[in-house]
């Protein structure tokens, strides 16, 4: 590639902290609260002008669906994103405002209403953007939005800060310690540390998730509850006959009818319907051969996953009792990505662990045997669980940066399970605390007392075991 030459310049430091998060998902968020929770100075910063990652960027509210009667849960901060949201009327029930008595036997049956009430509630992704801002405010975390991260400043292979870029210009922050909580493993890349990427081909798919409005609920949930969705439609599943929000007949009828590219998928997971009319996220258009970590792809993506929007919409208005007077509502502002770059941790998780109940001495939380992609869909309907070691959010070779969330060292199947929301939070919430506890210790983060991060976290509310 032919390249240029820029001219040495000299950056405005506009900002000294303990601890920097870069990337406020799930992730990042866990990890900043974590750590000024622990009276550390930390900044979060985020390239848009509001927190929530995929989940208010791409409308993905269903933050705890996994949960059933016997789930264990993962507890910690990705419980607690969904039980403030509720405390402040930023939540939908969809299975708990349903009166249809036979509808309720089913879903009874199905393990997600216990005695009337429902196993999880789903984000108003909306709204989620202000409870997260109250959340950040509240723990005294200094925000910085519209700030993109670019660079990273370093001395020898120590980690000293990051540039970004903004309407203010060019500028560096300086930190004691960073966490990676960009999705991408932006920052872990740019600093040098070792970093691993599936083969294009194989990477999960990229969405563009849309909204829309104008329904007639009680019409769609009548066809619903005639025609429920099973989650042997999306995946291999320990139990394909499971109710899921899942609906394939109307793209499905749009497809025969030639309306719908026979090689284009269609399908949708729906969630948030409320009583004005509309149903907030449909994660329908499924489009493979992308690597978001490449700009091209990201702009093609991004288009090409409008016009199929445009396609589920019209199946959706055509096909589906409830839909004919149906708008579209929203389209996210940034694509979903599920599966992009990921570090190369002092350890890295595998699909034996996940499946096997692996137990680690460096745990730093755990998680229910969830895994959901490359067509595998296990649900924690027994209760089973996975413990979260340390070594995965700690990088090759790059001192006193931790990374957080999807980007966190996995093998292919075992990342099916950490990118999960609660995951992210955990492993973020995880960073968090260590980046604190090493600042504490005056020790770097690679030599940190887990026993002191893990009392730490249990004070903070996480289950290690
Ligand atoms: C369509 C779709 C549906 C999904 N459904 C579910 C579901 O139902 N349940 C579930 O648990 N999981 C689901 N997932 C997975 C889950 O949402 C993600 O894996 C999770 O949000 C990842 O969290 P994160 O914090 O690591 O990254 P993200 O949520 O991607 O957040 C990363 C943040 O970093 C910011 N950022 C990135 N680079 C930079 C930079 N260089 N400088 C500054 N900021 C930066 C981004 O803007 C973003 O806000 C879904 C994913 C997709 C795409």
């Amino acid at each position: 590639m032919n390249t240029i030459e820029e001219p040495v310049r000299k950056t405005p430091i506009i900002a000294e902290t303990d601890v920097l998060v870069i990337g406020g998902g799930p992730a990042g968020l866990a990890a900043a609260l974590a750590a000024a929770r622990e009276n550390v100075d930390t900044i979060l910063l985020e390239r848009y002008g509001f927190f929530g990652g995929v989940i208010t960027q791409s409308m993905i509210g269903t933050i705890a669906w996994y949960r059933y009667a016997k789930t264990i849960e993962a507890s910690g901060i990705g419980v607690e994103f969904e039980e403030r949201a509720k405390n402040m009327g930023a939540t939908y029930n969809i299975f708990g405002d349903i009166k249809n008595e036979d509808m309720i036997k089913t879903l009874e049956e199905e393990e997600l209403l216990v005695d009337g009430e429902p196993t999880y509630e789903i984000l108003d992704t909306e709204k989620f953007k202000y409870v997260a801002d109250e959340m950040i405010e509240e723990a005294n975390v200094t925000p910085l939005l519209h700030s993109y991260a670019v660079d990273v400043v370093k001395e020898d292979n120590i980690i000293k800060g990051v540039i970004i870029e903004n309407k203010s210009g060019r500028q560096a922050i300086l930190a004691k310690r960073v966490i990676d909580a960009t999705g991408d493993a932006d920052i872990a890349y740019l600093a040098g540390a070792p970093c691993q990427k599936n083969l294009k081909k194989e990477l999960m798919e990229v969405t563009v998730n849309f909204g829309c409005s104008g329904i007639n609920i009680g019409k769609f949930l009548m066809y619903i509850y005639l025609n429920p969705g099973k989650i042997g439609d999306w995946g291999e599943a320990l139990d394909e006959s499971s109710f899921s929000t899942y609906l394939v007949e109307p793209f499905q009828k749009a497809k025969e009818a030639g309306e719908i590219p026979e090689d284009v998928r269609i399908e949708s997971y729906w969630g948030n319907y409320t009583d004005a009319g509309e149903i907030t996220s449909f994660n329908a258009v499924h489009m493979w051969d992308i690597d978001c970590t490449d700009v091209w792809d990201l702009t093609k993506a991004e288009i090409e996953g409008r016009k199929r929007v445009m396609m589920a919409v019209d199946a959706l208005k055509k096909y589906t009792p409830g839909f004919k007077n149906a708008r579209l509502r929203t389209i996210g502002t940034s694509l979903g990505t599920r599966e992009s770059r990921k570090i190369l941790g002092t350890y890295t998780l595998t699909e034996e662990d996940v499946r096997n109940e692996a137990r680690f001495e460096d745990s730093i939380g755990i998680c229910p045997e969830f895994i959901d992609g490359y067509g595998i869909a296990i649900l924690p309907l027994t209760g089973r669980y996975f413990q979260v070691p340390y070594g995965i959010i700690l990088p090759k070779k790059v001192e006193n940066l931790l990374v957080a969330g999807r980007c966190v060292s996995s093998d292919k199947i075992a990342h099916a399970a950490t990118r999960q929301m609660v995951c992210c939070s955990i492993t973020g919430q995880g960073a968090g605390v260590t980046a604190a506890v090493s600042i504490k210790d005056k020790v770097i983060c690679r030599d940190v007392d887990i026993k002191e991060v893990q009392n730490t976290l249990k004070n903070q509310g996480v289950r290690l075991d």
